[in-house]
């Protein structure tokens, strides 16, 4: 039976990726070497990072100045990395989730931090609007998908100070203003390639200016100098995202990418406001495009085992909700197919069909 894969991360990548690193695992280039025994330093492994490199700048319209790093550590070493990096005196953050709390919670190891506004007392079920962002910050902090609640900023924000932004389950899904930013992270794990690898996107010249010592591998400065090769980067998950990165191009770039995540989340969500067993989690207006949230309307909640069962059974893989919102999260990444949000709408209409 065909599986529809709606996991939140690791998640699914396009079938091509997948083919195309099994193949360079047994046999990298034609050198009858396997990709994971071959030095980082092989001739035929630096093209790699260099067009990986070269296709993030251009699908991401990356100005100069701009280093795009593969490190190890995920985002959550990011969390550390940004405030012993960038902050000197005093950060600002927007604390819209689970990951935003966690980047939070590492940076008032380093300095003032403060929490603009906050959703956590509705369950950050909706993106706080209305905060004023302190002008003598060294930074504002964001997190652009907030992969357990399923909400999004689907556009750059205004900020008087330059902005750093989580955007591990949102990259590559919209064009992005990277001029505003002056760091951008990301586990690569949810839209991009296996678990594995980290990419950064970091403003040269604002590298370089807290008065605290560095060390060495938690300092952005090593890794743009060395070209993410000061150690050895997780070569595997590098050619893959490269494999990703020429498929999002091949299939009309970050614009086409946002055109068809509107339409995904269009259908998927047209269904759960018509469908009266199920209802969305978030406030309608910050709806993430990448995770879609919903849960059984009260007087049906004791159906979401009986619908998580049915919905397994016809194929669909990893709709089972976060346990902090319970009920179902369907994550529509990239990589997606639009026959699989159908396959799941039409899992719902058989439902109701049996229920109502
Ligand atoms: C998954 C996730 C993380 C954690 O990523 P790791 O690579 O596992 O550290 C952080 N932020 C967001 C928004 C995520 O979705």
């Amino acid at each position: 039976m065909k599986k529809h894969n709606f996991n939140a991360g690791p998640s699914i990548l396009p079938q091509e990726v997948i083919e195309n690193t099994a193949k360079a695992i047994v046999n990298f280039n034609d050198s009858g070497l396997s990709l994971m025994e071959i030095s980082h330093r092989a001739k035929d492994f630096q093209p790699v990072v260099d067009e990986a490199v070269a296709l993030f700048k251009e699908l991401l319209n990356i100005p100069d100045g701009y280093s795009v790093l593969f490190l190890g550590g995920g985002a959550s070493l990011e969390f550390c990395m940004v405030p012993y990096n960038f902050l000197e005196k005093k950060a600002a953050y927007l604390n819209t989730g689970t990951w935003a709390k966690k980047a939070m919670k590492e940076a008032k190891g380093f300095g003032e931090v403060v929490e603009v506004a906050s959703s956590a007392e509705d369950n950050y079920s909706y993106i706080p609007k209305k905060y004023t962002i302190p002008t003598d910050a060294d930074y504002f902090h964001i997190t652009t998908n907030n992969t357990i609640f399923g909400t999004e900023l689907k556009e750059d924000l205004d900020s008087p100070i330059p902005m750093i932004a989580d955007m591990s389950s949102d990259i590559f899904s919209r064009p992005i203003d990277v001029s505003k930013y002056i760091c951008i992270y990301g586990g690569a794990q949810k839209n991009l390639a296996p678990a594995g690898v980290t990419f950064v996107i970091v403003k040269n010249d604002a590298v370089g200016k807290v008065s605290r010592y560095i060390p060495t591998m938690l300092n952005y400065q090593t890794h743009i100098d060395g070209g993410s090769m000061f150690n050895t980067p997780p070569v595997v998950p590098i050619y893959a995202a490269l494999q990703t990165l020429r498929w999002i191009k091949a299939q009309g770039g970050v614009k086409e990418m946002e055109r068809r995540a509107i339409e995904k989340a269009e259908i998927l969500y047209n269904e759960i406001d018509r469908n009266k067993l199920f209802i969305g989690t978030a406030a309608k207006e910050d709806r993430s495009r990448m995770n879609i949230c919903f849960v059984m309307a009260s007087e049906y909640k004791d159906l979401e085992p009986d619908f998580l069962r049915f919905a397994t059974e016809k194929g669909m893989v990893g709709i089972k909700g976060h346990r902090s919102v319970g009920g179902f999260r369907a994550s529509c990444y990239n990589a997606l197919p639009k026959e699989s949000v159908q396959a799941l709408v039409d899992c719902m209409q058989e439902f109701e069909k049996l229920h109502l």
